[in-house]
C-alpha cells in the first residue's frame, strides 16, 4: 500500500487506538439503551458519566455543564439558537468574519430571519482587533460567538478577554474550541465564557460526536426536542460508544498536552522553516498572531492551491487547499479574503495541519518533493523573477 503523509489533521484526525479500544465493548457487549429501567440499559449510563467527567477534566469545567452533541456544527447551532431563543427581543449577532462555515453560514442564513449580523474584520495576520468588539455592541445584541482557533490559519483569538467585555455589557458569550480542544489549555473555570463548541473527530476519536458546553446558571433553550436526554437539553439516544471514545481522547489529551505540543511544534516549525528556505515568494498566514501549534497556513505566489495540492497527492502527501468544507472551488477562502491577502498568493495556499502521528521523516519528505512541485506549477504559470514578489517569510523568528 502507498505510504500515506497526513498532514491534514484540522480537517479530521485518526483515531487512537486506545480509543478505538476503549469504544469496542459497547458495540456488541454493553449496547443497552443508558434510558432504560432494567439493569442492562442502567449499567451502560455510568460509562456515559464517566466520560463526561473526563471531559469536563480537559474543560475545567462541572461535569453537569457538558451537553453530548453530534458534531462541532450541531453544537454552533445550538448555541447561536439558544442565545436567540432566551432574548427574543434581541436581534443583533456579532461573529467575526474568519468563522468556521458552522458559524457563518448559520448567520447568514439568520440574516434572511430578520437578524442583523456584524462580521468582524481580521487585520493581514487574521487577528481581530478587540476596540471593533467594544463599539460593535448594542443594546440588541443577543450573542457574540468567536472562534478560539481559526481551522485555515491556526490564528488563536483572545476569547477569554472577549467574555470578560461581553459578561460587562450583559451579552451571551459563545466560543467554537473545536480547533482549540485538545491543542491548547482550556480552564473554563478561569474565565466568563458561556458556551463552547468542541468536535470529537479533531481530537483523535470518532466524526460524528460533540460537545456544546454551557455554563451553569446560563438560559438555555434546547435546539433538538424529543426525549428527556441530556436532561431535557439535547433528545436523542445517546450514542454511547462514540461518547465513551471521546471521553478517552479528552483524558489522553489533558495527559499529554505540553509534551505533545512541543513535539508537534518542533515539526511544524521544521516544515516552515524549510519550505522558506527552499522557495521564494511564500507567506506564512498568520505569522504574527499566536497561532496553534500543529497549523501552517502557506501561500506560494502564482500557483493555484488545487494544482499543488493533486500533485502532492500523487505523492502520498495529504494537506489541504484551506477549509476542506470549502474545497471544491477556486475561489480563495474568505479566511484568506478577509485578511486581504493578494489574490495572486491567496490562490496557491495550502494548509498542513500536524498532529503526533507525523514524523520528521515525514516532514523530510515534504520539503524534498516541495520545492520541485512549485517550480514545475510556476513554470506553467510563467512566474519569472521580474514578477512583484511578496513574502514575509524572512521575518521568521524560531
Ligand atoms: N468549527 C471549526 C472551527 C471546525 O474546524 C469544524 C470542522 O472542520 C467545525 C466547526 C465543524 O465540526 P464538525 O465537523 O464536527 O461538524
Amino acid at each position: 500500500m502507498k505510504k500515506i503523509y497526513y498532514f491534514d489533521n484540522n480537517a479530521t484526525t485518526r483515531v487512537h487506538d486506545e480509543v478505538k479500544k476503549e469504544m469496542e465493548p459497547f458495540f456488541t457487549k454493553l449496547y443497552g439503551n443508558p434510558s432504560s429501567m432494567h439493569f442492562f440499559g442502567g449499567q451502560v449510563q455510568k460509562y456515559v458519566d464517566e466520560s463526561r467527567k473526563k471531559i469536563s477534566l480537559l474543560l475545567g469545567c462541572l461535569p453537569e455543564e457538558i451537553i453530548f452533541t453530534s458534531c462541532g456544527t450541531e453544537s454552533d447551532s445550538t448555541a447561536i439558537y439558544s442565545a436567540l431563543k432566551v432574548n427574543p427581543d434581541k436581534k443583533h449577532i456579532i461573529t467575526s468574519a474568519v468563522e468556521h462555515p458552522a458559524v457563518i453560514n448559520l448567520c447568514k442564513h439568520l440574516e434572511t430571519q430578520g437578524y442583523s449580523v456584524t462580521y468582524l474584520n481580521v487585520n493581514e495576520d487574521g487577528m481581530i482587533d478587540i476596540n471593533d468588539l467594544k463599539s460593535a455592541i448594542r443594546p440588541d445584541t443577543a450573542v457574540v460567538s468567536i472562534m478560539w482557533a481559526n481551522n485555515e490559519t491556526g490564528v488563536i483569538f483572545p476569547v477569554e478577554e472577549i467574555a470578560d467585555i461581553c459578561h460587562e455589557k450583559g451579552v451571551l458569550f459563545h466560543t467554537d474550541a473545536v480547533q482549540a480542544a485538545g491543542k491548547i489549555d482550556i480552564d473554563l473555570s478561569k474565565n466568563k465564557i458561556d458556551m463552547l463548541s468542541i468536535s470529537g473527530h479533531k481530537l483523535h476519536s470518532p466524526k460524528g460526536i460533540g460537545v456544546l458546553f454551557v455554563r451553569k446558571g446560563v438560559k438555555f433553550a434546547p435546539f433538538l426536542l424529543g426525549g428527556h436526554q441530556e436532561r431535557g437539553r439535547r433528545a436523542g439516544t445517546e450514542n454511547v460508544p462514540y461518547i465513551v471514545g471521546l471521553g478517552k481522547a479528552s483524558e489522553i489529551a489533558l495527559a499529554n498536552m505540553q509534551k505533545e505540543n512541543d513535539y508537534v511544534r518542533k515539526l511544524r516549525e521544521k516544515l516552515e522553516r524549510g519550505l522558506v528556505e527552499k522557495i521564494p515568494n511564500t507567506r506564512i498566514n498568520g505569522l504574527k498572531s499566536p497561532r496553534l501549534p500543529n497549523t501552517l497556513s502557506i501561500s506560494f505566489g502564482f500557483v493555484e492551491g488545487e494544482s499543488i495540492i493533486m500533485l502532492l497527492s500523487e505523492k502520498g502527501i495529504c494537506a489541504s487547499t484551506g477549509s476542506a468544507c470549502s474545497s471544491g472551488s477556486l475561489e480563495p477562502s474568505h479566511v484568506l479574503m478577509a485578511m486581504k491577502i493578494p489574490f495572486t498568493h491567496a490562490q496557491g495556499t495550502v494548509r498542513f495541519s500536524l498532529s503526533i502521528y507525523n514524523t520528521e521523516e515525514e516532514v523530510d519528505y515534504i520539503l524534498k518533493v516541495m520545492p520541485d512541485v512549485i517550480k514545475r506549477l510556476r513554470e506553467i504559470s510563467a512566474f519569472n523573477d521580474e514578477t512583484p514578489q511578496f513574502e514575509n517569510a524572512k521575518d521568521i523568528h524560531h
